[in-house]
């Protein structure tokens, strides 16, 4: 493989597979290779896990790259990208891994460097822990890729859940011949929210008391709410609580998901902690926006400035992974876990 290679440790900042993601998405667009160490080693089980792995072939596949060390438990990857190819491509995790996570390792590469749209179907997990779910991509992911330029048409074909899967989500992505850059530093009050309650293989009670305990838990802090119940088909078992403020200027989605013995109101309270947290700050960008939105933006010849309730290590480490392959100011005035305004410098 090429020996211009860059080189990243998987064990800094975070220590996720976004650092793995990220990598894999500036390298087709930079057209630099890399060679990954460490990879996920802060997590429990280290290593490529199915999810990630997926990403990789996904990266691969687009872009004719060519990768090394990938398979489950690898802590070491190479991977060398072509060139992207616009198409029709299934991908399909096999697990309940994260479809919406894969679909954001490829959106940008087949956006920005293709003249024809890509329709992508991936199956596997539709709405996992400490992901973006599906929801929240169609509400507030391809609300900002729009505001940028970058038009993704989204759907649901069926809902998929842990420990099972079988989820489906389809993608079209056109062509975007130039990213605008974003400049979002202030949120109206926000007095209102709207959301869901779905549940899938369970009794009704159980949406009605997540339903019940998320309008309870806005109220509380001055919010109305309107929450209204769905009934979803799914392979097995789950559950979603959201939330959403419409009145922002890029709606947040914010949501708790069921698992097995937790009540429904704890999974109402992990959407409602999160919103309460968001409304409080007076930000206009949500946390997990914040750092999805540093990739494309660095595309974009304009500057951004944009405001989030809160500077995570996911974000910092975003940063610093995009710095190995891009030459590009990018400054947060805020400490991590606290609000803070992100500026991307325009080019030069
Ligand atoms: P790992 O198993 O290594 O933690 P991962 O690959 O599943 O890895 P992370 O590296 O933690 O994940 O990256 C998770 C991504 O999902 C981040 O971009 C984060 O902002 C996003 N995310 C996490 N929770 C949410 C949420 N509730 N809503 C939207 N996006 C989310």
């Amino acid at each position: 493989m090429n020996d211009g290679m860059i080189e990243l440790d998987g064990s800094e900042g975070e220590g996720g597979g976004q650092i793995l993601r990220s990598a894999l998405t500036l390298s087709i667009l930079t057209g630099r290779p890399f060679k990954l160490i460490n990879i996920r080693a802060n997590r429990s089980k280290p290593g490529l896990q199915p999810q990630h792995l997926m990403c990789v072939r996904a990266a691969s596949t687009i872009s004719n790259g060519n990768y090394k060390g990938g398979s489950v438990g690898s802590a070491v990857l190479y991977f060398e990208p072509g060139a992207v190819k616009s198409g029709k491509y299934t991908f399909s995790i096999g697990t309940a891994g994260a479809t919406s996570l894969v679909l954001q390792t490829i959106y940008l590469p087949l956006a920005l460097r293709c003249d024809q749209p890509s329709e992508i179907i991936i199956t596997g997990g539709t709405h996992n822990q400490h992901a973006p779910c599906y929801h929240f991509l169609e509400t507030t992911w391809a609300a900002y890729m729009g505001r940028l330029g970058i038009s993704i048409e989204l759907e649901m074909i069926r809902p998929g859940f842990y420990p099972r899967g079988g989820g489906e989500i389809r993608a079209i992505v056109h062509p975007c011949s130039r990213v605008n850059g974003l400049t979002l530093t202030s949120c109206p009050e926000l007095t209102t929210a709207g959301g869901f309650s779905a549940y899938a293989g369970l009794p009704e009670s159980v949406g009605r008391r997540q339903a019940r305990r998320l309008s309870m838990r806005l109220k509380s802090q001055g919010v109305e709410s309107h929450i209204p119940l769905e009934e979803w088909e799914a392979a097995n078992p789950g559950t979603v609580a959201a939330i959403i403020f419409r009145q922002a200027p890029v709606p947040p989605f914010f949501f708790g998901l069921g698992e097995r013995g937790k009540p429904a109101e704890a999974v109402a309270d992990d959407a409602a902690d999160e919103a309460i947290a968001f409304r409080d700050a007076k930000c206009p960008v949500d946390p997990h926006s914040a750092d999805q939105l540093l990739l494309p933006l660095v595309f974009s010849p304009d500057a951004s400035a944009y405001r989030t309730s809160e500077v995570t290590r996911h974000l910092t480490t975003n940063i610093e992974t995009v710095r190995k392959f891009v030459d590009r100011m990018i400054e947060v005035d805020g400490e991590e876990r606290d609000h803070g305004t992100v500026q991307v410098a325009a080019r030069l």
